[in-house]
């Protein structure tokens, strides 16, 4: 499409150039010009090829350093040793690139479930599409929180302010309006489009689509994109950084002990040379960056099947943090499905039943012609933004649920159709003002705001109430007050409706309309069953030592009845947002924590609420949906956003999206985070010990002086044969059985921890013992050295195995059937090792390269003696250590 100067045409003529109308585009339009201008969606940055991501794996200090001495041994002419080498880092390689290459389909996979969605009119008809589908000439509605998904040429705009700074680099947000503006306006002045990519912050929009994908003005400057993702969080960067290290103090002592052995002990150089080699191939972790990675991804994929997308990949340590889990109420602990179950009138109070959002339904007792009642269900048919629509026998909401439910009963009061009043202005719902107010017009010259809204807030705003018979008559606020705590102590969330009938020319609606002469209609009570999952849930972070906070707008009443029902620890002494505000900082700190539920809250509680809680050294977990909860989002240390009702705002400044709003999704996310750490202290736990117990046996040997009880190329054998297998395998380690009953872990608890290094010391002396043991009895036996060798070479192996055992129960004992039954990752990788193990012992090629000779059965039988011995004392010490 040409370059238009929209901004510059009046919006009939926008909507004639464009061949769109008021109603929006139809179906088969829309169709046709998605085939013709394709998807609104900016051009993918290029992709990595294979090819370059292959070599990238090579692309690290501890794959140099195995190169470096693979050439060396090659110069050296050792080239079995070379081959083995070689194997060694291509095989790590190959593993590493298949599995960044899941990862990476895994992280697209989820942001293809963080693809944006836009509210448009189609068929005159408000439906929800994925962004990508919108068309030039679609007509697309705005609100607080929305990110505009293509540019937008403004129809009507009430109180729409956009945040451009991705644009114009301009922070505060900019007022937009509908009038023209002239054709050389800068991009900033530009008041009348709503650009790609920029977010809502307040208001209500429509505007018509004059630009897509690559035409956008985000579009022109595709420069910003964000750049690829990679798959790394701070605790696995430490890990490298701390690999890296390790490797450059490895290189060290092999020097060292290069220099000593040939300098003070005089052995002969290339024999020495390939020793040292062994040494440093032994003891670097070659693996452990691209295992710590792949478990990662296995937690971010396994986080994703419980609905928890991840957005920021540190997230996922702070999750399993977690001791704190603040809570929105409404479709996270309940369900959303509302439905309108009791009406009070002066002096009459209504039930209302009905199935979901279904316009059938009595209203007991039935209500007289003309009665208050009636004229509620038309206010709540017309303050209203939300559709039903019926999908073959079930009815569903497009918008608010709460909206959806008012629809059906308005239905239910005889009001279907909004066509007689049209809706001249509107001042949206916000939840710091906790009401909304339209204005309407109908053919004959009437006129009527409608305000509908939390009860005190309308109390506060009407001076009259409707009589039965339909006469103004003084506000009794007493009598409404109390109503309303009647119905909150049932669950249900109460909301006022209130009217005033304004002149014909009254066509602007603004604040100062909706302060007085509004007469009070009645109350509305709408229930929202609990979640039964959100209940065990609850009492899953009760075990876990996760204090959960209810954090909600409603009223005080429905909070404690919903917060009981839910099983919150303190559901009965509520604070509300009135009086959060006469605390100052220090005693909110003190009152956070023995209050479990607070309510009429607004989003700057939330900020507020979530500092007090840090304050502690608690790690808070908040969720948040509208564009105001933003700031608390970001504050939390971990940020969960509603995928479904969730503003776009919101899901960007979050780092969890729940697929399903579902309180019960956080805390599976957070089980998923403790295990993601687990399994990532597992594998450090198995790999830095079996490294320094390897390398550990050579820097003794040859500090000794003594004949090597297992060879380099042995060794590098070893390493190929388990890093790759056994190693692999913890990063697929389900979850423990007692995570979820252990208290959450300190903020800032180092993974190389005492605990960890003692561990280290432990089994690297075990190793020590068990190779040495075995060698002086094949020594002692009369065998050959090659036979010697073999078995040290399989006790090594054996030992391992054993130690992955013990490993993968890092909290509880390792003598369980569950236990012991492993994993089919874990079988696998015992058998591959298996098999590879018989292979270099018992084939006569093998044996030749590697120089091994076959072991006899009651050799073997001791092999495996040493390996039951190993995980015999670590798991008493381990029981001691639980039991202390
Ligand atoms: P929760 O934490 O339970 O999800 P919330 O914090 O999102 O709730 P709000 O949406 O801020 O709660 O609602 C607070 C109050 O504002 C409600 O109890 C209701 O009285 C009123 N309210 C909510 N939605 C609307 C609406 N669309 N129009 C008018 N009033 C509303």
């Amino acid at each position: 499409m040409d370059k238009q100067a929209w901004h510059a045409l009046p919006p009939d003529d926008t909507l004639t150039r464009l061949g769109s109308q008021a109603a929006g585009l139809d179906t088969h339009t829309a169709q046709e010009r998605h085939l013709t201008h394709g998807a609104n969606r900016l051009p993918a940055p290029p992709k990595r090829s294979p090819v370059i991501r292959f070599l990238l794996q090579f692309h690290n200090i501890l794959i140099y350093v195995l190169l470096a001495a693979a050439a060396v041994t090659a110069l050296l002419d050792h080239w079995v040793d070379t081959s083995v080498i070689v194997a060694v880092v291509l095989v790590n390689a190959i593993i590493g690139f298949l599995q960044e290459g899941k990862a990476e389909q895994a992280m697209a996979a989820i942001r293809q479930m963080l693809a944006p969605q836009a509210a448009v009119l189609r068929d005159g008809k408000r439906t929800t599409i994925a962004g990508e589908m919108l068309v030039p000439g679609d007509i697309v509605l705005l609100e607080a929180g929305d990110k505009v998904p293509a540019d937008l040429r403004l129809l009507q705009a009430y109180g729409l302010q956009v945040q451009e700074a991705i644009l114009t680099g301009e922070s505060v947000p900019v007022d937009k309006q509908v009038e023209s503006v002239p054709a050389d306006a800068a991009l900033g002045d530009r008041t009348n489009l709503a650009f790609s990519g920029t977010t809502v912050t307040s208001g209500q929009a429509q505007g018509v689509v004059v630009a897509i994908g690559g035409h956008t003005e985000i579009g022109r400057i595709s420069g910003l994109l964000a750049g690829v993702e990679t798959l790394t969080t701070p605790l696995v960067e430490q890990m490298s950084v701390f690999a890296k290290w390790l490797t450059l103090f490895i290189l060290t002592v092999a020097a060292l002990i290069l220099a000593f052995g040939y300098f003070v002990q005089h052995q002969e150089f290339a024999e020495l040379f390939m020793a040292v080699v062994g040494l440093s191939v032994a003891a670097i972790p070659e693996g452990l960056p691209a295992v710590l990675t792949i478990t990662l991804a296995v937690g971010v994929q396994a986080m994703a099947k419980r609905n928890a997308i991840v957005r920021r990949l540190p997230a996922i340590e702070t999750i399993g943090a977690v001791s704190v889990i603040c809570t929105d109420k409404t479709g996270t602990l309940t369900r959303n499905e509302m439905l309108v179950a009791s009406v009070i009138t002066v002096g009459q109070a209504y039930s209302v039943d009905g199935e979901g959002y279904s316009p059938q339904g009595n209203i007991e007792p039935q209500p007289k012609e003309a009665a208050t009642v009636t004229e509620i269900g038309l206010a709540a048919l017309l303050c209203n933004d939300a559709e039903l629509k019926q999908h073959a026998d079930t009815w569903q909401v497009e918008g608010d649920p709460m909206e959806g439910a008012l629809l059906a009963f308005a239905a239910k009061t005889g009001h279907h159709h909004r066509s007689d009043w049209t809706r001249t202005d509107v001042i949206p719902f916000d939840s710091r003002h906790k009401f909304m107010a339209s204005l309407h017009h109908n053919h004959t010259q009437h006129a009527h705001i409608i305000v509908k809204g939390a009860p005190e807030v309308l109390l506060a705003m009407c001076q009259q109430q409707r009589s039965a018979d339909g006469q103004a008559q003084a506000l009794d606020s007493a009598y409404w007050q109390q109503q309303a705590e009647t119905i909150a102590a049932r669950g249900q969330r109460v909301l006022a409706f209130a009217s005033r009938t304004v002149p014909p020319h009254h066509t602007v609606l603004d604040m100062t309309d909706v302060q007085e002469h509004l007469t009070l209609l009645g109350l509305v009570g709408l229930i929202d069953p609990p979640r039964p999952e959100a209940v065990a849930a609850i009492a899953e972070c009760h075990r876990a030592g996760i204090r959960v906070k209810m954090i909600t707008g409603d009223h005080a009443a429905t909070a404690a009845a919903i917060g009981q029902q839910v099983g919150l620890q303190y559901p009965d002494k509520v604070l509300t947002g009135g009086e959060l505000d006469l605390l100052n900082d220090a005693e909110l700190a003190s009152a956070v924590l023995d209050h479990d539920v607070f309510a009429r809250t607004t989003p700057e509680h939330k900020l507020r609420l979530v500092t007090a809680l840090q304050a502690h050294g608690l790690i808070v977990a908040m969720t948040g949906d509208g564009v105001n909860d933003a700031p608390a989002l970001k504050r939390a240390d971990a940020g969960i956003a509603m995928g479904n009702k969730g503003s776009a705002a919101a899901k960007e400044a979050a780092e969890l999206v729940l697929a399903d709003d579902n309180f019960a999704s956080i805390v599976a996310a957070v089980r998923e985070g403790r295990t993601v750490y687990d399994n990532i202290k597992k594998v450090i736990s198995w790999t830095l010990p079996t490294s320094t117990g390897e390398a550990a046996v050579i820097v003794l040997a040859l500090l000794l002086g003594m004949l090597l009880p297992i060879t380099p190329l042995q060794i590098l054998w070893v390493n190929m044969i388990t890093a790759a297998t056994l190693g692999l395998a913890l990063a697929f380690e389900p979850t423990e059985s007692n995570t979820m009953q252990r208290p959450p872990r300190p903020r800032d608890q180092p993974i190389l921890s005492g605990g960890l290094l003692w561990h280290i010391v432990l089994v690297t002396t075990l190793f020590l013992c068990g190779v040495f043991a075995i060698y002086a009895y094949a020594l002692d036996q009369g065998y050959s050295l090659e036979l010697a060798r073999t078995l040290v070479l399989n006790t090594l192996v054996v030992m391992e195995i054993f130690h992955l055992f013990f490993i993968r129960n890092l909290y509880s004992t390792s003598l369980t059937w569950q236990a012991v039954r492993g994993t089919k990752m874990v079988w696998l990788a015992v058998v591959v090792v298996i098999v590879a193990q018989a292979a270099i012992t018992y084939l006569p090629a093998l044996q030749a390269v590697f120089g091994t000779q076959a072991v006899g059965l009651a050799d073997g039988l001791l092999v495996l003696g040493m390996g039951v011995v190993l995980f015999v004392l670590v798991e008493l010490e381990k029981q001691i250590r639980l039991h202390l």
